[in-house]
């Protein structure tokens, strides 16, 4: 399941941007972004999401628009580690 920000709780301290390894969170014109295409819930990387890690505000929760198992998760995964190689 890809991650989803709350933004009415994100304090805009930038925190979980850097540690994504999918590069899947941005900042644009204020709004914090989870792309859901690049967002493994970091596996394949970490045994935790490292954005939900570091967020002080608890504002980042799974998305109930995708859905994903962690076959799912490790084979979106594999298909951008072939898409960056
Ligand atoms: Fe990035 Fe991992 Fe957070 Fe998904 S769970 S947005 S891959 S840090
Ligand atoms: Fe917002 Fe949490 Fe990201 Fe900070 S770490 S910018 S509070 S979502």
């Amino acid at each position: 399941m890809a991650l989803l920000i709350i933004m009415e709780d994100c304090t805009d301290c930038v925190a979980c941007i850097e540690p994504c390894p999918n590069d899947a969170i941005t900042k644009n014109d204020g709004i914090y972004h989870i792309a859901p295409d690049k967002c493994t819930e970091c596996v394949g990387h970490h045994d935790d999401p490292q954005c939900i890690e570091v967020c002080p505000s608890d504002c980042i929760i799974p998305d109930p628009d995708h859905e994903e198992s962690d076959d799912e998760l490790q084979e979106k995964y594999e298909r951008l580690q072939t898409a960056a190689a």
